[in-house]
């Protein structure tokens, strides 16, 4: 229970830091900071962008005396730790959040607003990586400003982490360099958007997620030869084999598997059933073109498993399945799909009733004078290293992904502030607060 006193002033003080956050938010979307080893970014182009968004929030956290640690674990993509030492005696709490954004995709889907263009419309703040995430970014921020400026003083240290990389998990430079560099906390935040299904929830657990390819051999041969290949009587395997054919009695495979996902993977933060599914994004055939038989064929996974799956458990459920189905045709049994993991974003579950939820919970029912409603994450974020660390963490943040990522990104502005209100609640309910003047 947070002392109503405390909570009146330091409300009010959010309340009363309002424009600062809204044109701080605009500021930092006016930055461009994509991440330069995005598909289809020039990375020497884009370079530089994550250090320009560090290089503006680090005076801003020494104005309210956090002591700054700005560095490059990969050369021009700098982080930015900021420490606000507690007066002693209380828990410490990391804000994280990142500074990279995506591409901003074709210009003249941006209807709105222009994307570096930090609009403020319709209660909004437009443009690219408003809502993912340089809101929630900044709402921390303010959060700690609040209620430093409100009279009261954090006990345990609270840390803001702003990192490079997380769009494309370069988490060896963005948030899992903090860790080796020692930020470490009794708790964490992620200030990542919560929404979708609904505004400010909060995330105890996300899926993991594993980037694989399978790659199918055929045997090339002059397209006018199908016939021998396909019809009963013809030469078969001996003339040639498409690798397109064959691609597809795995993609049956994985479909079919998919399916009964969808009917038993489940977990008590994803109460819509089916969350947890094999996305094939891409299928290649080829190389030659239409008038040779694909040689070659390749299937690209996004594969979104439960929380609650190891990552070999996901491994070998995928594999087996492979393997079933490449049983089942004679070319497949002797020329076995070659299976590529090459990448795995783990997911985290931190259980509801640990102490990091319950203190969210209770700033969220403060500052929200209503119920917090608990899910999983749709998506991934660094929640996940900053657990495998030993640090419990969470995510709740402004935004919603619906509009992350994609053409006329925004932030509602009363979501900015109410989230500012529930990251100051948090501070005082987890880390304590001592009053600093009379
Ligand atoms: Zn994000």
């Amino acid at each position: 229970m947070i002392d109503p006193k405390v909570k009146e002033v330091v409300l009010a003080v959010v309340d009363s830091l309002k424009d600062d956050l809204v044109q701080l938010v605009c500021d930092t979307v006016k930055i461009p900071s994509v991440n330069p080893t995005f598909p289809g970014v020039v990375y020497e182009e884009a370079l530089g962008g994550e250090t320009k968004v560090a290089e503006f929030l680090k005076p801003l956290l020494e104005d309210i005396g956090l002591k700054t640690d700005m560095w490059e674990k990969e050369k021009g993509r700098a982080n930015l730790v900021g420490v606000y030492k507690g007066t002693g005696d209380g828990k410490s709490l990391i804000f994280n959040g990142h500074t990279d954004v995506v591409p901003p995709g074709p210009e003249e889907e941006w209807t709105k607003a222009e994307p570096w263009s930090g609009k403020i419309a319709d209660g909004k703040i437009w443009g690219r990586g408003a809502c993912d995430m340089k809101g929630g970014d900044v709402a921390a921020i303010i959060a700690l400003k609040a209620l430093l400026n409100a009279g009261y003083k954090p006990k345990g240290d609270v840390i803001i982490e702003d990192v490079v990389g997380e769009e494309m998990m370069n988490t060896e430079a963005g948030t899992g360099a903090t860790i080796e560099r020692g930020y470490k906390a009794d708790a964490a935040i992620v200030v990542e958007p919560s929404g979708p299904p609904y505004r400010l929830g909060l995330i105890p657990a996300s899926p993991g997620v594993f980037y694989m390819v399978v790659t199918i051999k055929g045997k090339a041969v002059h397209a006018s030869m199908r016939d021998e290949l396909i019809r009963p009587g013809g030469g078969g395997a001996k003339i040639g084999v498409s690798s397109i054919d064959k691609a597809m009695i795995i993609y049956q495979g994985l479909r079919k598997l998919e399916e009964e996902w969808g009917q038993t993977k489940s977990h008590p933060m994803f109460t819509r059933p089916g969350h947890f599914t094999l996305h094939p994004g891409v299928i290649t055939g080829g190389p030659s073109g239409a008038f040779v038989i694909s040689n070659e064929s390749k299937i690209e996974y996004a594969i979104w498993h439960a929380p609650s799956d190891s990552e070999e458990q996901v491994k070998k459920e995928v594999e087996e399945q492979i393997s079933l189905f490449a049983q089942t045709d004679p070319w497949l049994r002797e020329h076995p799909p070659k299976i590529e993991w090459l990448l795995w974003w783990p997911p985290y579950d931190v259980p509801v009733d640990a102490p990091i939820c319950k203190a969210v919970a209770t700033a969220y029912e403060s500052a929200m004078e209503e119920p917090v409603k608990y899910y999983g994450f749709a998506a991934v974020d660094d929640a996940a290293f900053l657990n495998r660390a030993g640090i419990p963490a969470i995510t709740i943040g402004p935004g919603d992904l619906r509009v992350a990522h994609a053409a006329n990104e925004y932030v509602e502005i009363a979501e900015l502030v109410d989230a500012a209100k529930i990251y100051a609640l948090s501070i005082v309910e987890w880390c304590g607060v001592q009053r600093s003047r009379k």
